[in-house]
């Protein structure tokens, strides 16, 4: 064998050694070899993955294995805290270097810096670009430089950064100094600026799949806001989730509502106080409450891996916002639910939005690009077409962000592929009607004025139109309103109609709404969807594994069996729910003790493999995942202890 090689083969096996002792993961995820091997051999490379496809990772394990030190630039200090906690549990020293510190704790960290106690270290690109700062590093011994978001790099990524600008000015003074920059936005635009801007060097380019297919998608139009974001919640009892609400107004409407339900909820929004904000963020990331009712100002740095279920009340205004929002659902890779409620009010909304910011921008001089305008009204009517349109969501999105989808039986995974929507009998001759309709009344009025000629509302407005004596007045007669708004929303949606903007969003038919009028084009549409009903948790009540010597009860009988599955076959095995409970508040205690958040003491799948395999000693912990040599000596007695207690 050739000696590259079979060097690149021990690399990758001290990689999985040091992270299945420190991690206590036995596998990688995908593209996780190839990225850590890139860094460990020290390449440029961009690594897109995911959320949740384990980035942190990618450069943390590298970092442990390699001379020199490692130093990581992120945006936020809540992301840094967050990840250097982590470490900490896990057995590993880290440090963070960020404007806003006292010189004693700079003093202090540069200290341990000097003694080589640190392999990593956390900065914030402000204090990065500090002048010196650099060569002060290399002085260190700079072994590698990590870019995290670095997205944040560029004009065309969601949450531009000027500082970032300024990191490429590494590659001129310590040219020999390895980046690996990391990000989950996709857009070819914005990975070339981040190669350009860091002036990465052939870097490998490591892109996995945008699908997340532990995130189970429905969209459903809103009807009663309130009943509908009460029952997903209720779908998931003492889960965490995330909902979502277009104003701040909204929040303070809906988050009474929830609490008055017995929810444990709290607001979340810019018109809080920033110290309200701090403390409602915390409350959440410590588990005391389960849901934030929230504007799209809460999401950026919270990594709360367990979150079971987002629900937008209304559409955001495109597919980035949509998917940006939903991924914070599932980082942990266990199934979870993304509702999304819309109503053509939304899509109105937004555009108002729009045109009034735009008219004030103006009235101060400041100049709108007419093509970014035009961009943005694009992307909010692709938003509503997905919304409207019963195409399988999971396909949708991997299309969007430019992959090929390959799942020729559908996802299993939204409402669509899980058939919960049901297609229209006889939509052909309903979108006729429609159509129609909208014609007679010479393309003057709205959805609502609409419906209720269909379906024959004897109105004093309709009367005074005249329109009464319609042909089309009472041909759905026997349609819920709400019916005929939905298919109004669908025609909309896949562009036979389009809607006027200003205050009065009246309706006109487009060429192709012509054609289906006539009957020269064919169309689906479908009937007002049925959400599941009923409890249901989304963690799964079986885990899987492949551990070579385990002991273990199966269904929960007393007698304890051993398995030797030296093969590595896989087993399944229960999960013991009330023992699953009893270790989340356990988890939740000793967060609290080490003012900690609880999921950086243990994943929910670590509790639901320990709840499952009830292991009785330490040496039984072995290979369950997240468990780590520091955590199974820290952490493991009080765990097992409380394994026994429950047994006893
Ligand atoms: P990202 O930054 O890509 O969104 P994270 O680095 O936060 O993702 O990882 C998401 C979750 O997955 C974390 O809880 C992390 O500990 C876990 N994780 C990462 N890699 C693995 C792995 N190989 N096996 C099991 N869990 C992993
Ligand atoms: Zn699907």
């Amino acid at each position: 064998m050739d000696n590259g090689v079979l060097e690149e083969v021990d690399r990758l096996k001290a990689l999985r050694d040091v992270v299945a002792r420190v991690w206590g993961y036995e596998e990688l995820r995908p593209l996780q070899a190839e990225a850590m091997l890139a860094g460990l051999e020290g390449r440029d490379a961009l690594v897109v993955l995911a959320t949740g496809g384990g980035k942190s990772l990618c450069y943390q394990a590298p970092a442990l294995l390699r001379e020199g030190l490692t130093v990581v630039l992120s945006p936020l200090i809540s992301l840094m805290q967050d990840q250097i906690a982590g470490l900490a549990e896990s057995g590993v020293q880290a440090a963070m270097l960020t404007s806003a510190q006292e010189s004693a704790e700079k003093r202090e960290v540069f200290q341990r810096l000097r003694s080589r106690a640190l392999k990593l270290l956390f900065v914030s690109p402000e204090r990065f670009i500090v002048p010196g700062f650099i060569e002060e590093l290399a002085q260190l011994g700079l072994g590698a430089l990590v870019v995290d978001e670095a997205h944040c790099i560029s004009h065309w990524g969601h949450d531009f950064r000027p500082e970032y600008r300024r990191i490429g000015e590494l590659r001129t003074l310590l040219p020999e100094v390895p980046i690996q920059a990391f990000t989950a936005t996709a857009t070819p635009q914005v990975r070339d600026d981040i190669v350009r801007q860091l002036g990465l060097r052939a870097p490998e380019l490591l892109v996995g799949s945008f699908d997340r297919p532990n995130l189970t998608y429905r969209f459903l139009p809103r009807e009663d806001e309130a009943e509908q974001v009460l029952s997903v919640i209720r779908r998931h009892p003492g889960e965490a989730g995330i909902v979502y609400c277009l104003r701040r107004t909204d929040v303070d409407d809906l988050a009474p509502k929830l609490a008055s339900a017995g929810i444990r909820c709290l607001p979340y929004h810019a018109g809080l106080s920033a110290e309200t904000r701090q403390r409602n963020q915390e409350r959440f990331l410590s588990e005391e409450i389960e849901v934030i009712v929230a504007t799209v100002a809460f999401g950026m740095g919270i990594d709360r891996p367990d979150v079971r279920f987002v629900v937008h009340a209304a559409m955001p205004k495109g597919v980035e916002q949509f998917a940006q929002e939903t991924g914070r659902a599932g980082r942990d890779g266990a199934p979870s639910e993304c509702v999304m409620l819309y109503s053509g009010s939304d899509y109105h909304g937004w555009r108002n939005l729009q045109e009034r910011s735009h008219a004030e921008a103006r009235a101060q001089g400041v100049e709108i690009d007419p093509l970014e305008a035009q961009r943005s009204l694009e992307r909010l009517s692709e938003m509503y077409g997905f919304a409207t349109n019963a195409i399988c969501r999971h396909r949708f999105l991997v299309s969007h962000f430019g992959q090929e989808w390959s799942h020729a039986e559908g996802c299993g995974a939204c409402d669509v592929c899980l058939g919960e929507l049901r297609s229209l009998a006889d939509a052909q001759r309903v979108a006729q009607m429609i159509l129609s309709c909208v014609v007679r009344c010479e393309q003057r009025y709205g959805a609502a004025h609409i419906a209720d000629v269909l379906r024959g509302a004897s109105s004093e407005r309709i009367r005074a139109a005249g329109h009464d004596r319609l042909s089309t007045f009472g041909l759905l007669r026997d349609k819920h309103p709400r019916e005929i708004r939905h298919w109004i929303e669908q025609l909309v949606g896949l562009e036979h109609l389009r809607t006027a903007p200003g205050q009065y969003p009246t309706l006109s038919l487009t060429r192709t709404g012509v054609e289906v009028m006539k009957g020269q084009r064919e169309l689906a549409l479908f009937e007002l969807p049925v959400p599941p009903r009923g409890k249901r948790s989304a963690l799964p009540r079986t885990v899987t594994t492949r551990r070579t010597h385990l002991t273990y009860e199966p269904d929960g009988s007393t007698a304890a069996r051993t398995a030797v599955t030296s093969d590595g076959a896989e087993i399944e095995l229960t999960v013991d729910a009330a023992l699953f409970e009893r270790l989340r508040n356990l988890r939740r205690r000793l967060a609290r003790e080490r003012g900690v958040p609880p999921y950086l003491i243990f994943g929910d799948r670590t509790l639901q493999e320990l709840a499952a395999l009830r292991p009785t000693s330490l040496d039984d912990l072995r290979g369950i995942r997240g468990i780590g040599e520091t955590k199974r000596a820290d952490l493991g007695p009080l765990f097992v202890a409380e394994i026994a207690a429950h047994r006893a």
